[in-house]
């Protein structure tokens, strides 16, 4: 049967039943870091807010890498968006919607459960894996962009462990117990530092008849240090806490392929592996229908009050939006206090843009950087602050926890990642080692 996409405003407006409204609508794509927090800045204007996203819940992505390594469940980092919108005001309306296009002429979004009008649209749609059209790594490997994929590396990597116990060729056993992440940024160092505290607290108790000194945890990287964003002291200060915790790190190394048995590195190495984890790209998840000069990378064009060039009423926030400047030739960095700041001076500038305030009073973007950190394990974590401090260690371990904990949206999903976090520490465990998903 062939779908129909509707594309008549009256009946784009009937089919997501959003009520009619005398205050100008803003759709916003997208419930991430800075979709929520712009939904919070709106709260006190008089607009009509349309939050669509394609998941019911927001992901407090920083932890994905714990949900992977069963340190924390997925419900601990995730939070329902219907129960963020809840006291927020009466005007503003959730719906469960994957959005694929914009209609820019008719000002319509149009998604897989129907159209809708709007009178501004903000994109906020984050980040996606970028495989460099590599199809066959696509394929075989993991990523770790969403809760579903953290989920689904949990399961792959228990299942391999259960598997290696029926396996008697020491060559094929080996493809189950090896661990390759490629890309050491703070996702691929932070799985690093999880798999190995596994390997040496936790699997050799679960399967003992598994010699698990034979498991070999190898990051590749193509630059010459880790955490190439960071500072050059928390570069080698992670990739000794690393190698002394026996990770292999091998760096200025690219992979050339992956077929879901053999890495094959540049340097003609080849390692074997059911368990490849892509952490080196990204790009940004631009939405169909914003014009293809716009984007770059996946990154859509925006000046710096967010205005997506070329485009009336039409905005881009957080990752998906590329704003460049003399410090940040490139785009600003893909992080959660960037999207969340995006979002506090775009909620700002709406006032104008409503018409509640002068043009003069907009206001261009500014990033207050304060800091970046990763965790390694165990009382390892490395930090570079405001004012070019830096430290590692126990303080350094601290103060990611601490400014994980507040960060994480709710009073019972602190008190549960803190819970699991204690008992974690005290017993060396994990909680969360369960294969969940549908028998083949
Ligand atoms: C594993 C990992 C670790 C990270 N660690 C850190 C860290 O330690 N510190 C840090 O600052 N940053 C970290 N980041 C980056 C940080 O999470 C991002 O910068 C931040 O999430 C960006 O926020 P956003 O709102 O732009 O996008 P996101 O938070 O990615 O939100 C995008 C939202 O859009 C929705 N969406 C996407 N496409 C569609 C569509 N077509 N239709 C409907 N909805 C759609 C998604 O479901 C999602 O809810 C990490 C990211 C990852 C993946």
């Amino acid at each position: 049967m062939e779908t129909v996409i509707e594309r008549n405003p009256v009946s784009q407006q009937i089919s997501q039943h959003i009520p009619e409204s005398k205050d100008p609508r803003i759709v916003i794509i997208g419930g991430g870091f800075a979709g929520i927090e712009l939904v919070a800045r709106l709260a006190n204007l008089p607009v009509q807010v349309v939050l669509l996203d394609k998941h019911n819940f927001h992901t407090f992505q920083p932890l994905l890498y714990q949900v992977a390594t069963a340190g924390l469940g997925p419900g601990d980092i995730s939070s329902p968006l219907r129960e963020f919108l809840r006291n927020k005001n009466k005007n503003f309306h959730f719906r469960l919607a994957t959005v694929e296009h914009i209609d820019h002429a008719a000002k319509n979004v149009i998604t897989d459960t129907g159209s809708l009008h709007y009178d501004y649209l903000v994109i906020a749609s984050g980040a996606i894996p970028n495989y460099f059209g590599n199809e066959e790594l696509q394929r075989n490997a993991h990523s770790l962009k969403s809760i579903p994929e953290a989920l689904e590396l949990r399961n792959s990597m228990i299942e391999n462990f259960e598997k290696a116990l029926l396996i008697k060729d020491e060559e094929e056993l080996q493809k189950f117990m090896n661990v390759v992440i490629v890309g050491a940024g703070p996702t691929g160092v932070e799985l690093a530092g999880a798999i190995e505290e596994l390997r040496r607290n936790v699997l050799p108790k679960d399967y003992p008849e598994l010699d698990f000194s034979k498991m070999q945890i190898h990051l590749i990287e193509g630059q010459d240090q880790v955490l190439g964003a960071m500072s050059d002291f928390a570069g080698r200060k992670a990739k000794k806490y690393l190698e002394n915790m026996g990770v292999n790190v091998q760096l200025q190394d690219i992979l050339e392929s992956y077929d879901g048995e053999t890495a094959v590195l540049k340097n003609g190495d080849a390692i074997n592996t059911h368990c490849l984890i892509w952490a080196a790209g990204v790009k940004g998840n631009a939405i169909d229908g914003v014009g293809i000069s716009n984007v770059k990378g996946g990154r859509i064009a925006v000046n710096h009050f967010n205005e997506v060039t070329g485009m009336q009423d039409v905005f881009a926030i957080g990752d998906v939006a590329l704003m460049l400047d003399e410090d940040n030739p490139r785009g600003y960095p893909m992080l959660a206090p960037v999207a969340i700041q995006q979002a506090e001076n775009l909620g700002r500038n709406f006032e104008v843009f409503i018409g509640l305030k002068k043009d003069a009073d907009l206001k261009p973007f500014k990033y207050f950087d304060k800091g970046t950190m990763a965790t390694i394990g165990r009382n390892k974590a490395v930090v570079d602050a405001p004012f070019g401090i830096k430290f590692g260690g126990f303080f350094g371990w601290f103060a990611w926890m601490f400014i994980h904990l507040v960060s994480i949206i709710g009073f019972r999903r602190k008190l549960l990642v803190f819970s699991n976090w204690l008992w974690n520490y005290f017993t060396y465990n994990r909680g969360n080692r369960f294969i969940i998903k549908k028998k083949n």
